[in-house]
């Protein structure tokens, strides 16, 4: 015929040149098709280059109807099925695989490393199974697909068996086998015999070290990826993007901020810093070492950033306690159009929650919604905690309740924000709902109910819930356990008793028991005791500035300004400074941050006329500040003056001047708040007629109408 004669030459050409439709119209378009399978070859090589699955089946189908003679080959099959495995169809893999009657190890090697590669260790191990039942033999290209499935599902056993076959086989030194089989060791978590296998390998590569690294980091041995690290180096093998994902976090783990620096001018002279995995783990690095500065400016200098780069930003400014910036890296993310995942959220709500940011939380909630992460329990657990430490707890609850899965955590955050808010009855029954519900308590739940006891002054229920954790669930009490008994017998003040308790604890009392102590003996003004137990903790802690301001304080109550003074003089001759108090307030979207007297709000001169109308007022109603709470022994007016500048107060006179009015003002304070500001804000509740709900570091306070949800107990 002459047509064979000008077509095929055609088809060979657009073949050799990849163009795959014009080679495919005139296969499916002429009259005498090429027998042989070398075409065929070609055409699903360029399908599976160029990831072309439609096409690819119009092939397949092609061939099939015409029942050429190569079409019963095994190596036709297998380009088949290597094929569909590269266009992404584990599915149409599987059915031609299903189909041969005959198959040869690379068939077995290509749907097995497939399974593994699409995520279905399960199944890649049980086809391994099948081929050796068949009686073929692996080889070690099975072996180096099949044992990463075996790590990815911490088949231990499985390994072993298969470490066994490889043994039988004779092909143990092959160096990829070997490093998968050191993978699978590290992986499933059996170090030991990794390290061993590894020491055993003659010659390793990149990867082998890579293995032996990752299996140290990711078992928690830091300190031995570290030294594996050097070694490598010493062995003169280069790290790559693999090593430096793996060592980096080893680092942030550790705290290690001298060796991830010196390992950052060692990623600089691989010359990969532009790598946005390494770069990130960089970065991550930098964060969890505390050196926060140092993120930004790597993270500002990145090329590229994922998700996860943002994410170890966030992150990073969260756990440094830097909520504002970790909020406002959160709108730049989003701004540049990267989409937050269940990570990004776990980090951030934190930190909403830290500054009691409300309404940017309720943002966030719309936008997990929208994202449709809400069922899961990691951003859940976030959220429940969130509204909680944000003091709106009826939407806790309502998230709560509506939670698809809770587990302990779940449980926890609703438990603690029970007890913070002081609904310690509400605590309680939510800890024996959880008894009922089947979930097992464990060391935070009974911390956040020995807290709400301590909250409510409930002693007997205290100490029954402590007695029933360690008889029933035999758990040993920690140091939180034992602050919390301290706090609640101390400051029902049974001091006496309390001081019997902390000399009977099994565990050394660290200066936070001695601290809440020191509380205890102020609020009592217990002056003997109190001046014993901040000699005790001066001693502890040098350089915390509460024992002595508390000190002062108590003398400053009863007005013995020679020892106040004298505790001044040794704060200042140590060089002790107290933490500056400091407030935060979120209006429309921004969270505004006052300290003590502080003057730099552009709206200053409104807040301070708004302070001054409301002492007025204040007093008109009866209330008069009371100055024994300060610590300068300074003129009554002068001492007057600065406690109505307390950050707290400017918060609130800023809240009423900038929310609507009937609404409720939420302000977060970083100390405790004062007995001044404490009075002062339940008559200014009841003057302007809002609620006002401040969160200070120990507890939630609700003001309402003159009262608060504490009812002075705190
Ligand atoms: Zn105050
Ligand atoms: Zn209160």
């Amino acid at each position: 015929m002459p047509l064979s004669s000008t077509v095929h030459p055609d088809l060979t050409a657009l073949c050799r040149e990849g163009r795959l439709k014009e080679a495919l119209h005139i296969l499916l378009t002429t009259h005498n098709p090429p027998e042989h399978y070398s075409t065929y070859f070609q055409l699903l090589q360029i399908c599976l280059l160029k990831n072309a699955l439609s096409q690819g089946k119009k092939i397949h189908c092609f061939i099939a109807h015409r029942r050429f003679a190569f079409a019963t080959r095994i190596t036709f099959h297998n380009k088949l099925i290597y094929m569909y495995v590269k266009c992404e169809s584990l599915a149409d893999a599987r059915k031609v695989f299903d189909h041969m009657k005959e198959r040869d190890c690379l068939s077995w090697n290509t749907i097995i490393a497939a399974y593994r590669r699409y995520g279905y260790p399960h199944e890649a191990v049980a086809l391994f199974r099948r081929m050796q039942q068949t009686g073929l033999q692996p080889d070690q290209f099975t072996f180096a697909s099949v044992l990463p499935a075996c790590a990815k599902m911490g088949a231990l056993e499985q390994g072993i068996d298969i470490h066994k076959s490889i043994m039988d086989r004779g092909i143990l030194l092959d160096i990829v086998v070997a490093t998968a089989l050191v993978d699978m060791y590290a992986k499933c978590g059996s170090i030991d015999r990794a390290r061993e296998l590894f020491d055993k390998m003659p010659q390793r590569n990149a990867y082998s070290w890579n293995a032996m690294i990752a299996g140290y980091a990711q078992n928690g041995f830091a300190e031995k990826a570290l030294e594996t690290f050097n070694q490598m180096q010493i062995a003169g093998i280069k790290p790559d993007t693999a090593t430096f994902a793996s060592i980096l976090p080893a680092c942030a783990k550790m705290g290690a901020l001298e060796r991830g620096t010196y390992i950052h001018r060692s990623v600089k002279g691989s010359g990969i810093l532009s790598d946005v995995v390494v770069a990130t783990a960089l970065v991550d690095m930098y964060a969890k070492c505390g050196s926060i500065d140092k993120a930004r400016e790597l993270f500002d200098k990145m090329t590229r950033r994922n998700v996860v780069s943002w994410n170890a930003m966030i992150a990073g400014y969260a756990q440094n306690g830097f909520f504002e910036k970790a909020l406002e890296t959160f709108n730049q993310m989003q701004l540049v159009g990267v989409k937050p995942d269940s990570a990004t959220y776990a980090s951030i709500l934190p930190a909403c929650a830290k500054m009691g940011a409300l309404k940017q939380g309720m943002d966030i909630h719309q936008n997990i919604m929208e994202g449709g992460y809400l069922s899961e329990i990691m951003v859940g657990n976030a959220l429940v905690d969130m509204y909680a430490k944000c003091g709106s707890l009826d939407k806790a609850r309502d998230l709560f309740d509506k939670m698809p899965q809770k587990n302990v955590v779940s449980w926890n955050a609703m438990i603690a924000g029970y007890a913070q808010n002081g609904f310690c009855k509400d605590a309680l029954k939510t800890f024996e709902l959880m008894k009922h519900s089947g979930t097992y308590a464990n060391i935070v739940s009974f911390a956040c109910v020995l807290c709400a006891c301590s909250h409510a002054g409930l002693v007997d229920e205290g100490c029954t819930y402590f007695n029933y954790m360690t008889d029933a669930y035999c758990i040993k009490p920690t140091i939180d356990h034992y602050v919390c008994m301290v706090d609640l017998l101390a400051r029902a003040g049974y001091l006496e008793d309390t001081l019997k308790f902390i000399i009977k604890m099994p565990v050394k009392p660290v200066a936070v028991v001695w601290l809440c102590f020191l509380g205890a003996c102020r609020s009592h003004m217990n002056i003997g005791l109190g001046v014993f137990t901040a000699t005790l903790l001066i001693d502890l802690d040098p350089i915390n500035a509460a024992p002595y301001v508390l000190l002062s304080n108590m003398y400053a109550e009863v007005g013995r300004w020679a020892e106040v003074q004298m505790v001044r003089r040794l704060m200042k001759d140590k060089g002790i400074k107290k933490i500056p108090g400091c407030s935060w307030i979120e209006a429309h979207k921004i969270v505004h941050v006052f300290c003590v007297a502080d003057r730099s709000h552009p709206q200053t001169q409104e807040i301070y006329a708004k302070l001054d109308k409301l002492t007025w007022e204040m007093k008109a109603a009866g209330h008069f500040p009371d100055s024994r709470h300060l610590l300068n022994d300074v003129e009554e007016e002068e001492k007057e003056l600065f406690l109505c500048h307390h950050s707290e107060k400017l918060a609130i006179a800023f809240g009423l001047l900038n929310t609507t009015p009937g609404t409720t003002i939420r302000v977060v304070k970083n100390l405790r708040v004062c007995a001044e500001c404490h009075t002062a804000t339940k008559f200014i509740s009841k003057i302007v007629g809002r609620e006002i709900v401040l969160r200070d570091v120990n507890r939630f306070h609700h003001f309402k109408q003159g009262e608060c949800s504490c009812g002075d107990y705190w």
